[in-house]
């Protein structure tokens, strides 16, 4: 973990989420949380990565406006503090165009032909066999430096991207002049959350418990899930690491309830829909603040769109500052 403590004048942390709409509990753990940790800390810039989702999902153009305001609103609800952090929406933003355009004329084909995911993914998916896509971690690249962060926060798998932003930044300051800082991985403690059947929590899986479900969607959704399946009656024991409610119950509940669970499911003292109870309890809790601030946003959803234009134009005076620099030390400044 890197010490969080904060330093004066506070150090910029980049970091975008790509547009999925509606945000689920995978999410808030996997990312939003740390988010609103750093946000104190650090002069944090936050953006919806629209154009990355394009990398991908270039044919999917329904719902992408829907999407970008439904996953704000949740950055919102979750505690983002727009008087705190830059919140922003990249395609808003063709400053990062022409920086990725400018940083492609010296970055080698090969860096990003090596990249590991790319090749993997092409050779399942022929349809990502594009520029765009080929182009992402230089998109990436240009995200990060246009805004000098010092910081980018990610899990262990996504340092390749910040390393190759590291290398395009040595090489541009070393063929034009020492502009643009090296940011480092900030690696971040943040956890996987298990969804409904124990795999990975994922809209693609069907298994997922959305920021702003409704409590009796939660609790339904919790009802219904799978359970160790050798306790087939209320009688047999059980045994909770052969179950997805008890991979649930390691993030939301306390010691004295992990060790009722344990003990009331091996002696068959609980049943599992007891068993379910305090987690559903627990999620609608951490849930309560989330709505509430949620329904005053959806209720005024102007205030939401001035948010992102506020930080947008923020963001912006930034970027064109790094872009007058880059264009100076590259002899364009005509
Ligand atoms: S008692 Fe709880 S941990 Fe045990 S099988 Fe039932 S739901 Fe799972």
């Amino acid at each position: 973990m890197t010490d969080l403590a904060p330093s004066a004048p506070r150090q910029r942390v980049l970091s975008g989420m790509r547009p999925t709409g509606a945000l689920h509990l995978g999410h808030y753990h996997g990312a939003l949380k740390n988010w609103v940790r750093l946000q104190s800390a650090y002069d944090c810039f936050f953006f919806v990565a629209d154009w990355h989702a394009l990398t991908t999902h270039y044919q999917h153009r329904e719902g992408l406006e829907q999407s970008v305001y439904d996953m704000v609103v949740d950055w919102l609800a979750a505690g983002i503090d727009p008087a705190q952090a830059t919140l922003f929406i990249q395609s808003r933003m063709p400053e990062h165009a022409e920086l990725f355009t400018l940083l492609a004329m010296s970055t080698p084909s090969s860096w990003l032909e090596r990249m590991p995911s790319y090749k993997d993914m092409v050779a399942e998916n022929r349809e990502l066999a594009t520029y765009g896509f080929l182009g992402y971690p230089l998109l990436q690249a240009a995200d990060i430096l246009i805004y000098k962060a010092a910081f980018v926060p990610v899990g262990e798998d996504q340092a390749p991207h910040v390393e190759v932003t590291r290398e395009v930044a040595r090489r541009f300051n070393h063929l034009y002049a020492p502009l643009l800082p090296e940011p480092q991985a900030l690696l971040t403690e943040t956890s996987r959350l298990p969804g409904l059947d124990g795999r990975k929590m994922s809209k693609t899986y069907g298994n997922a418990i959305a920021m702003r479900d409704a409590p009796e969607v939660v609790a339904e959704k919790v009802r219904r899930m799978q359970t160790d399946p050798q306790r087939v009656r209320r009688g047999d024991p059980g045994e909770p690491e052969r179950c997805p409610v008890w991979a649930l119950h390691k993030v939301y509940a306390d010691s004295d309830t992990r060790a009722w669970v344990e003990s009331g499911c091996r002696s068959a003292g609980i049943g599992c829909l007891d068993c379910k109870q305090p987690l559903i309890d627990a999620i609608h809790d951490e849930q309560a603040p989330w709505r509430a601030r949620a329904d005053e946003l959806l209720a005024d959803p102007k205030k939401v769109h001035w948010i992102v234009e506020v930080g947008t134009e923020r963001a912006r005076a930034v970027a064109r500052k790094t872009l007058r620099e880059v264009r100076g030390a590259m002899g364009l400044d005509y």
